[in-house]
């Protein structure tokens, strides 16, 4: 299996990105649930060649579509380390936790918080998006609303870009709040969070008579990679009293990057910090993150007394607070495990160097489509994601795209620039290289001609 799994990573160039499922192999995924014990190799070999091969591709150099991590030999083995331990994260007296807490002393470090700020790995920035947004209730309402809940009307309103990620709309869905307590804030012509618009949309809830909490500024859109002006919409934060949380799923580890962490500036005042290891930080899935500066307002949030449960001061039941007392997960997985060895392993300069180079293979990209009289570009390049068109509408578009991932030469997917359709390049892997954005280029001018 090892083997396997590093001959896969080291020949992927020669696959497919994707290829589509032939039914044979969908219909062997309809087996009766096993009662009699099976054959291991069997089940292996099944896997060979009915799951891997089929797998939606995004460790190859040539996968370019939404923001997904291309995953490392290292983490992968880390993998193995973890499942083979089995260490159940919640909390409790265990070194496993201590390697966690010194990935939280290094996330501080990187985004500049106090020793005072607390985090907590999750499967992605969906939960830690939404663990911020409980977070800044509980600062807006006190520890109160875990028991009174929301069925009194408390007018909470929280603002976001109008291209922020839909995981945030979500979060106040779940958080009881309702999708329409947020304000979706005009774009300028950079796509970035309009800081005029935003003031106008405070004052304009404020009277109104409600009441205004929390600011979720996005660092690396999902469409087209903008980072909002962070540190003048924490100077509104200060104003107005408002807790100021950060959507870096995956640009906030531009902060590894020499290039980027200029453009990241303000990040320090953010109150909560949602970001992903499993995308620039190329950590196998999951391993998402969330920062929060007040770490005892963390905790309040979450840490929920009960008798087996009960810490002491020596013993297996020692070290706490725990990792169960900062979000709704007991059971955890040993995320920490595989960030560490990445970390360790590549360095954080290394690390950096890939995440800058993403972004010149995206500048390279742009000038591939400006060179081209055959193809548009549809968006500003900040970071690693380029937007563009074939010259012809939207038809044509969505079926090179779809055609590009039929090929399997390369696999970008789709976005809506100002209502048009754009092919959307996201560079994440560290695999990817100059030659695989030549060969996203040739195919869709080829395509495009043949269509
Ligand atoms: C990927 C992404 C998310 C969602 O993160 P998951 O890890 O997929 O849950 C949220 N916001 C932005 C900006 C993203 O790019």
């Amino acid at each position: 299996m090892l083997d396997d799994m590093l001959d896969y990573t080291e020949y992927l160039r020669n696959r497919p990105v994707w290829q589509p499922i032939p039914q044979e192999v969908r219909d062997l995924f309809q087996k009766p649930m096993p009662i009699k014990s099976g054959d291991m190799a069997e089940i292996h070999a099944m896997f060979m060649q009915n799951v891997l091969p089929y797998a939606i591709g995004n460790a190859h150099p040539g996968f370019m579509g939404w923001v997904h991590g291309g995953g490392t030999p290292v983490g992968m083995m880390a993998e193995m380390l973890s499942a083979g331990l089995n260490a159940n994260l919640g909390g409790r007296d265990q070194i496993p936790v201590e390697v966690e807490r010194q990935m939280l002393r290094w996330v501080r470090e990187i985004f500049a918080f106090p020793d005072t700020a607390s985090g907590l790995f999750v499967t992605g920035t969906s939960m830690a998006n939404f663990i911020s947004v409980l977070v800044a209730r509980t600062a807006a309402l006190g520890t109160a609303v875990r028991e009174t809940g929301l069925y009194l009307e408390h007018g909470l309103v929280a603002y976001a870009s109008a291209s922020a990620h839909v995981s945030i709309a979500q979060a106040l869905d779940m958080a009881g709040l309702g999708t329409s307590a947020l304000r979706k804030v005009a774009l300028d012509e950079n796509f970035r969070m309009d800081v005029n618009a935003l003031e106008a949309a405070i004052r304009r809830d404020l009277e109104a008579g409600l009441r205004p909490f929390m600011i979720a500024a996005t660092a690396g859109s999902v469409d087209v990679g903008a980072i909002d002006p962070i540190d003048e919409i924490a100077e509104l934060a200060k104003r107005y009293q408002l807790w100021l949380h950060v959507d870096g799923a995956y640009g906030a580890l531009g902060m590894l990057s020499e290039e980027i962490r200029p453009m990241l500036k303000g990040m320090e005042r953010a109150d909560s910090i949602a970001f992903d290891f499993h995308k620039w930080g190329q950590v196998p899935y999951d391993a998402g993150f969330v920062l929060v500066k007040d770490g005892e307002l963390h905790r309040s949030t979450f840490a929920s007394p009960a008798a087996y449960l009960q810490r002491e001061t020596r013993g297996m039941a020692a070290g706490s607070p725990w990792p169960c007392d900062f979000g709704p997960d007991l059971s955890r997985s040993f995320r920490a495990l595989k960030t560490w060895f990445t970390l360790e392993v590549y360095g954080t300069e290394k690390l950096g160097r890939s995440i800058s180079n993403t972004c010149a293979l995206a500048q390279y990209l742009k000038q591939c489509i400006e060179a081209s009289p055959m193809l548009e570009l549809m968006a500003p390049v900040a970071l690693n994601i380029v937007c563009f068109r074939y010259r012809g509408d939207d038809k044509i578009n969505a079926d090179i795209v779809v055609g590009l991932q039929e090929s399997g030469i390369a696999a970008p997917s789709t976005t809506k620039i100002n209502g048009r359709l754009a092919i959307r390049a996201a560079i994440v892997n560290h695999r990817t290289e100059r030659r695989d954005v030549d060969a996203l280029v040739n195919a869709v001018i080829e395509l495009g001609g043949k269509l």
